[in-house]
C-alpha cells in the first residue's frame, strides 16, 4: 500500500495558520544532524498516516525558526508539543520519545469513538532478521557493526535511545585509538553511525512488550513482532538504588545518578555525594567543576576506588569526606534545598545534611528484567556466557556489561560484541 503523509513543514509565519487556527495539531521541533529527531521520525510518519488528516501533522525546523522555538519554550530537539483550538495541551514531550506516548497525547484530543477506530487500523507487522540484538551499546553495536559486514540481517532493539551508558559518560580517556580524551556522547554517537552506514536496523526508544528467549522473538510498540535466528542479548546494567524512603519519590527532582547529565544544574551549589567506589569518587571530581562544594557520604571507613582518583579528592578543597555513615532518608523542602539523613555506624548519632541535590553512585544490577528465568546468571543476576558468549540456552548469546564477568568496561564490553558476533556468523554459515 502507498504511504500517505500528512505531514507538513512550515515556518514560524506560518504558525498562527497552520497551527493556532487548526482545531488539532501535533508540531515537531527537529534539528539537523540529531539522532533522537531521527529517531523520532520513524515514529511521526506512520502515526501521520493513521492520526491524519484529523490531526495536523507540523515540522518546523528549529534552528531556522530559534525565535518562535525559544518563545514556546522549545530548548531542545526533537521536542514535541500538542495543540487543540489554538491552545497548547498535554504533555511536552522530548529526547527519545516513546511511540505509546505520542499516542496517548493524541488519544487525548480525540472523542473515543474515533480513537477505536484509529486503532483498529493499527496492522500489526511480522519482521525476519538473522539475528536480533537486545541492546544497543558498545556490545550490542559492534556486534552488529560484525553481522552487518558478514551480511547477516541484524536489528538492535533498544529501549532508549542508542549508545548505552557511554553516551551519558563526560569522558572517556581509555578507549583504544583516540590521543585525546573524547567526549562519551560523540564516542557512542559513531559506534551507532557505523553501524547504521553497515546496514544495521535499529528499533530505537521502543517498548518492549514481550521477549521470548527461547523462540528468539521479540515484540515491541504493541505492533511488531521480529523474530531472530540467534539473539544476542547486550542490555547492560542500571545504577542501584539505595532503598531509602524519599528516593523514588525525588529522583529527577534532586536526586541524580548521572553526573554528566546532572552536574550542570549545580554550578556554585552544594552536593552531596553518595557512594564510595570508583564511580562515586569519579563523577565527585566531575561534579567539583561546577558545584560549590561536594559532600562524599561513604558508609564504609574508606573510599574503594583507584589509588590515582583518591588522590586527587584529597587534593580537592571542594570536596569533604563523610565516611563511616549511612544514609537512612533523603528529604526535599523545596527546589534546590534537600535533607540527607544519615546515622554514624554505631547507629547511635542521628543528623541531617543539608544539600542542594543529591547523587547517588553505590553500584548496578544488571538488565535483566525482561528475560526468564530459563537463562543461567550468577548470584548477583549477571549472565554466564562460556568463552564463545553463548548462554545455556541454545542460540542466544549475551555481551557487555549484562555478563558475569570481572571487569566492566567499554573495551571490554566491545570484545564480548566481538566474540558473539563472530561465532554467530560461524554458526549460521
Ligand atoms: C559513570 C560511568 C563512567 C564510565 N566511564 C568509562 C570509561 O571512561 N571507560 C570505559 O571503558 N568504561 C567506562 N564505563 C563503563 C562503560 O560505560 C560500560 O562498561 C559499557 O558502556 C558497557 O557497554 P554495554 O554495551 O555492555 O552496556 P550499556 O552501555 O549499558 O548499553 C546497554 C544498552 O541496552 C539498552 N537496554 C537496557 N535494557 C534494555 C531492554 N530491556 N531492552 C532493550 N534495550 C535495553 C540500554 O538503553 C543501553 O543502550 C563507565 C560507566 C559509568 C557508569
Amino acid at each position: 500500500m502507498a504511504s500517505t503523509s500528512f505531514i507538513r513543514e512550515i515556518n514560524a509565519d506560518q504558525f498562527q495558520t497552520e497551527v493556532l487556527d487548526a482545531e488539532l495539531a501535533i508540531v515537531d521541533f527537529y534539528s539537523d544532524e540529531c539522532p533522537p529527531c531521527e529517531v523520532l521520525a520513524t515514529k511521526f510518519e506512520p502515526l501521520s498516516e493513521l492520526y491524519g488528516p484529523k490531526v495536523k501533522f507540523i515540522k518546523i525546523f528549529r534552528q531556522k525558526n530559534r525565535e518562535l522555538a525559544t518563545a514556546l519554550g522549545v530548548t531542545g530537539s526533537p521536542t514535541l508539543l500538542f495543540y487543540k483550538n489554538g491552545k497548547p495541551v498535554g504533555e511536552k514531550l522530548a529526547g527519545g520519545i516513546l511511540r505509546s506516548r505520542i499516542i496517548k497525547n493524541l488519544d487525548s484530543l480525540l472523542p473515543a469513538e474515533e480513537v477505536k477506530a484509529i486503532h483498529g487500523k493499527i496492522q500489526q507487522k511480522d519482521t525476519e532478521a538473522d539475528v536480533l540484538i537486545i541492546g544497543g551499546g558498545p556490545a550490542g553495536l559492534t556486534a552488529g557493526i560484525y553481522l552487518a559486514q558478514a551480511h547477516l540481517k541484524t536489528i538492535i532493539v533498544d529501549t532508549a535511545l542508542p549508545g548505552g551508558y557511554v553516551a551519558t559518560t563526560h569522558q572517556v580517556s581509555n578507549f583504544p585509538g583516540f590521543i585525546a580524551p573524547l567526549n562519551g556522547y560523540m564516542l557512542s554517537h559513531q559506534m551507532t553511525e557505523q553501524a547504521k552506514a553497515n546496514g544495521v536496523e535499529f528499533r530505537a526508544a521502543v517498548e518492549l512488550d514481550e521477549v521470548d528467549i527461547e523462540t528468539k522473538s521479540v515484540r515491541v510498540d504493541g505492533f511488531e513482532t521480529i523474530q531472530a535466528k540467534k539473539m544476542i542479548l547486550a542490555t547492560g546494567s542500571k545504577p542501584k538504588e539505595l532503598g531509602v524512603p524519599g528516593e523514588r519519590e525525588y529522583q529527577g527532582h534532586g536526586i541524580s545518578y548521572c553526573a554528566t547529565c546532572d552536574a550542570k544544574y549545580y554550578n556554585d551549589k552544594d552536593v552531596v555525594v553518595i557512594g564510595g567506589g570508583n564511580s562515586a569518587v569519579e563523577e565527585s571530581l566531575f561534579i567539583a567543576k561546577f558545584a560549590r562544594s561536594v559532600t562524599i557520604i561513604h558508609r564504609s571507613s574508606h573510599l574503594r576506588a583507584n589509588k590515582e582518583a583518591i588522590a586527587q579528592v584529597h587534593a580537592e578543597p571542594k570536596i569533604r569526606l563523610l565516611l563511616d555513615h549511612e544514609v537512612t532518608e533523603i528529604k526535599k523542602y523545596a527546589a534546590y534545598d534537600m535533607g540527607v539523613v544519615i546515622r554514624n555506624n554505631q547507629g547511635d548519632v542521628t543528623e541531617e545534611v543539608k544539600t542542594h541535590g543529591v547523587f547517588i553512585f553505590i553500584g548496578f544490577i544488571p538488565n535483566t528484567e525482561h528475560f526468564c528465568e530459563c537463562l543461567r546468571t550468577d548470584k548477583w543476576g549477571y549472565i554466564e556466557a562460556d568463552n564463545q558468549m553463548r548462554t545455556n540456552v541454545p542460540g542466544v548469546y549475551s555481551a557487555g556489561d549484562v555478563n558475569a564477568k570481572l571487569y566492566r568496561q567499554i573495551t571490554t564490553a566491545v570484545s564480548d560484541g566481538t566474540i558473539a558476533a563472530i561465532s554467530i556468523t560461524k554458526e549460521i554459515s
